[in-house]
């Protein structure tokens, strides 16, 4: 049975805690590999490590920063499919959404690369007569991330690639579900010329987590993953006088006006919504459909279900894999098994004739879902479509703004000014306008609103770069001798 040990001063270091985890092939069921559990000790070795790199990581010139981060885009553009096959290996994703996560995590690193000019301050000449003023960022020192199982490469190159160029070091905390790809990139980053305990894995649960909460030496904390953890995340970190953007679940509801284009909504739905068999906090899990129109949509959607492949990631064609435990699965099914009982109608029972073995479920539709109803209102994070129906725009609109969760949302129609007050409107982090999963390019920033974040800044792109930064302001006078006099008055400018 494969072991997987943590990554600490640029090599494998075996756990010794005693304390370890099943990592499941979803698509079987059966237990494929186990992951050490770190305990504090072992967390705290990798925080030492980090904290002993820092000085020279920090003082390492900007040039030579960007040069790792390019050797590392090379390298991860060299390994896409290696990366991509850990990952549907342990998470069940088919390849080509794999290859995605990738390509789409790849573009942060590319980002990074840019760090000589994201670093940048300002500078006022003469801001007093003979003062200049400016400001300079400089890296926190350790920085820690946490990250879910849905994007194991993903998730964690949102947060390293802007952590390191900015000077700090990092410890990666992955999910214990799939932590092979983490490894991985650890490997790959030491390859890329990153110096040996600048990067480092450590797995685990709560212990560990717990650790890096607590730990004086840990500046701050990065999170992704569910809503009650983010908030636990946040409010523990910060109360130990911690940075921390927690990024947490979602409940995203498409906008479907009665002028838009069915067929390409339908499409848009499908995709987004069964796409990683909807273990996506951006995955369309409402959609808002217009009375017109509803009975046309769903009969839309309903045609195009039966067409989606669902098996092992392993065998060529299929596009929906498994979800990630049984444990979730038999949750995600409780959701539709009780949908009718709430009230709402069961149009495509996905829980019937599932692949043999592993976590299997295939697409299910549930119309007529309204709130109150759980299937409305729980994140169900799973290949379960609902529909709302709605007189129109103001009364869909009002139904995404009370929504608990804020984390994206999508609007169809092809009135513009339509669309423009929906983007004026919504209480919303990130909105599509006829594009149903709009995650941000990496030269934007990542993150909801609402019950979906915790802190003030988002994840990656110019906001990460704050995140990863303090800013320094510096009154410099280089006076000429000659003038120099005691004045007991208050500093002004003049
Ligand atoms: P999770 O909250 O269960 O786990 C996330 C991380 O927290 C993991 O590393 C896990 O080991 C750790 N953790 C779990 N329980 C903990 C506890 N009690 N104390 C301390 N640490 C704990 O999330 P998940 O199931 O891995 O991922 C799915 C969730 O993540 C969904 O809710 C999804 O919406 C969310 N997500 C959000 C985003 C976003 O950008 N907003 C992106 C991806 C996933």
């Amino acid at each position: 049975m494969e072991r997987i040990s943590h990554w600490i001063d640029g090599r494998v270091v075996a756990g010794n805690s005693g304390r370890s985890g099943v990592v499941f092939d979803p698509a079987t069921g059966e237990q494929q590999a186990s992951v050490d559990f770190a305990s504090i000790e072992e967390v705290d070795q990798a925080i030492a490590v980090a904290k002993a790199a820092f000085p020279a990581w920090r003082s390492t010139n900007l040039s030579r920063r960007a040069e790792v981060m390019f050797h590392m885009r090379e390298l991860v553009d060299a390994n896409r499919k290696e990366i991509a096959s850990l990952i549907s290996k342990e998470h069940g994703k088919v390849l080509g959404d794999a290859l995605g996560e990738v390509a789409r995590g790849l573009e942060n690193i590319e980002y990074a690369t840019g760090i000589p000019n994201l670093l940048k301050g300002g500078y006022s000449e003469q801001a007093s007569s003979g003062v200049d003023v400016y400001s300079i960022k400089q890296p926190l020192g350790v920085v820690a991330g946490i990250t879910p199982f849905n994007f194991p490469g993903m998730v964690p190159m949102w947060m390293f690639a802007n952590a390191l160029a900015c000077g700090n070091t990092f410890i990666l905390k992955p999910s214990e579900k799939d932590p092979s790809a983490s490894m991985f990139i650890a490997e790959l980053l030491k390859q890329a010329g990153l110096p040996d305990g600048t990067f480092n894995v450590v797995h685990g649960d709560k212990v560990a987590v717990d650790r890096l909460l607590d730990h004086p030496d840990i500046q701050a904390i990065s999170f992704v993953g569910s809503t009650p953890i983010a908030k636990y995340i946040y409010e523990t970190g910060t109360k130990n006088g911690k940075r921390v953007q927690a990024l947490g679940g979602a409940k995203n509801h498409m906008l479907v006006l009665a002028d838009a284009d069915l067929d390409m909504a339908a499409d848009a739905v499908v995709s987004a919504a069964y796409g990683s068999a909807g273990e996506r906090c951006m995955a369309i899990s409402v959609v808002l459909a217009s009375e017109a129109i509803a009975d046309d949509l769903v009969g839309k959607i309903e045609d195009r279900i039966p067409a989606i492949k669902v098996g092992p990631a392993s065998e060529e064609g299929n596009e929906m894999g498994p979800l990630i435990t049984g444990e979730h699965r038999d949750k995600v099914r409780s959701y539709v098994e009780g949908a009718v009982a709430e009230g709402a109608t069961l149009v495509v029972d996905g829980t019937q004739d599932v692949p043999a073995g592993g976590f299997f479920l295939k697409p299910s539709l549930i119309d007529h879902a309204t709130p109150g109803m759980r299937c409305y209102d729980d994140e169900i994070f799973g290949p379960v479509l609902t529909v709302t129906r709605i007189k129109g725009y103001d009364d869909g609109l009002a139904l995404i703004n009370a929504n608990q969760f804020g984390n994206g949302t999508a609007i169809f129609t092809r009135d513009g000014g339509a669309a423009r007050q929906f983007q004026f409107d919504v209480q919303v982090g990130m909105v599509g306008i006829n594009v149903p999963i709009p995650v941000p390019v990496s030269y934007y920033s990542f993150g909801g609103w609402k019950a979906s974040l915790f802190g003030d800044t988002h994840m990656y792109g110019p906001e990460g770069i704050n995140f990863y930064t303090r800013s320094k302001v510096v009154t410099s006078r280089w006076p000429d001798p000659r003038t120099s006099k005691v004045d007991l008055g208050f500093p002004q400018n003049r």
